[in-house]
């Protein structure tokens, strides 16, 4: 039996943040409930977002340097209804012409040995590994990301392959014929059910299932059978907002630019990250029209005290010159949408210099002593933990705790 993530990997920490990733192994029996749409998704109703990401090119590991880690990026390419291409990801391109370069290949081999070359099969092995290697390592990874609770009421982001989701799709239906619940029922919080997904068989022939979780109780000595509810506590919106994503925002989108600038590079993983790291940069400056706009400079931060509750939800934003570069700093400001009014300082953002950031600092103080005469705080908030690397990156097959806490440490705080 393979090991899953949860049996290799520990919880990292970065402020009480953690994301928790779900997939569906072999066997039924696995058992969630969906959550409604929530962050970003709130506003589209989306419950469930679908990403192609190219996995091959590989950075160097932040803890031991000697290792390489995939840095995942989101496929760009976009079709029409008629399935033409209508945006070309430079990414797919290439991995098109390694798989026709490997047929050819092929071909040719088949062709030689035809003519009567003499080719054991560990020769035809050999003389295809290099392409059949790059083409395994450079797959493109296509799931479903939904954000969901097991029964143990751990909640995540359960990542399931298309057919598995066509399969939920009709078990809603079904549900919906039959029990009369509507689809948006099956997951609100008070009225929410249970899904068991299962799956069996390999390669063409897996069996994808979903199928809604009844219950059993003996009333007045019948048996009744019920559609068994998940309803949410206050308990479980905590685990919500500590270990589930915003799905805008859980794969790492690259610039045309810089797709094209990794396919057309040497993939050596010094390079790799540069290029990853100028995104960083280039995403932000790159807009032409205003002068200055607010960057978010950190998602929605969620605090909580020592027995969990929510004290505070606070974003940042920072008013930056567009066209200067390095992007000038000129005011910092803090939008608060819960609990007391609070100042948020975010110390070392990358694309800050020291100058500005000592700049802000400054800023932040004043007001600070001013909230302070204005409200007396017997005990002020800690500042929240400064994550270093706002830098997405995805395995979802083999994550370190570091591509774990780079790749959400800045979405979940
Ligand atoms: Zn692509």
């Amino acid at each position: 039996m393979a090991e899953t993530m949860d049996d290799v990997f520990g919880t990292p920490s970065f402020g009480g943040a953690r994301l928790r990733i779900f997939k569906i192994k072999d066997g039924d029996g696995q058992i969630y409930r969906i959550l409604p749409p929530f962050k970003s998704c709130r506003a589209t109703g989306e419950w469930a977002k679908y990403y192609s990401q190219h996995y091959g090119w590989k950075g160097v590991s932040k803890k031991d340097a000697s290792k390489t880690v995939h840095r995942p990026f989101k496929c760009i390419e976009e079709k029409n209804r008629d399935k033409m291409i209508t945006k070309e990801c430079k990414g797919c391109t290439k991995v098109k012409a390694q798989i026709a370069l490997r047929d050819e290949r092929k071909a040719s081999i088949d062709a030689e040995i035809k003519r009567g070359k003499k080719y054991s099969e560990a020769d035809v092995e050999e003389l295809m590994r290099p392409l059949e290697d790059w083409i395994k390592e450079h797959n493109i990874d296509r799931k479903w990301w939904i954000n969901v609770m097991n029964e143990k009421r751990e909640c995540g982001v359960l990542l399931i392959a298309h057919r598995h989701k066509a399969a939920l799709d009709a078990a809603m239906e079904k549900l919906q014929k039959e029990e009369g619940i509507s689809k948006k029922e099956m997951m609100e919080p008070k009225t929410g059910v249970w899904w068991d997904f299962g799956r069996t068989g390999s390669g063409n022939q897996t069996q994808h299932t979903v199928a809604a979780v009844y219950e059993t109780e003996v009333i007045n000595n019948k048996r009744v059978r019920s559609l068994k509810t998940a309803p949410l506590t206050n308990e479980d919106l905590q685990n919500v907002l500590a270990n589930c994503a915003d799905l805008n925002q859980v794969v790492r989108t690259l610039t045309a630019d810089q797709i094209e600038a990794l396919v057309g590079g040497s993939g050596d993983p010094e390079e790799v990250d540069a290029i990853f790291d100028m995104g960083m940069r280039s995403e932000q400056s790159a807009t032409r029209e205003p002068v200055t706009r607010n960057v978010k400079v950190s998602d929605e931060i969620t605090k909580r005290d020592e027995s969990g509750n929510v004290t505070e939800s606070v974003a940042t934003y920072r008013r930056e010159l567009v066209k200067a570069d390095p992007p000038k700093v000129e005011v910092s400001e803090t939008r608060i949408s819960k609990a007391e009014p609070k100042v948020e300082v975010k110390a070392s953002e990358p694309e800050i210099d020291p100058e500005e950031a000592e700049l802000v600092r400054r800023l932040e103080e004043k007001r600070r002593a001013r909230a302070k005469l204005t409200k007396a705080d017997p005990q002020p908030p800690k500042p929240a933990p400064v994550e270093q690397s706002p830098v997405l990156d995805m395995d979802v097959d083999n994550m370190s705790d570091e591509d774990i806490a780079r790749t959400f440490g800045s979405q979940l705080k």
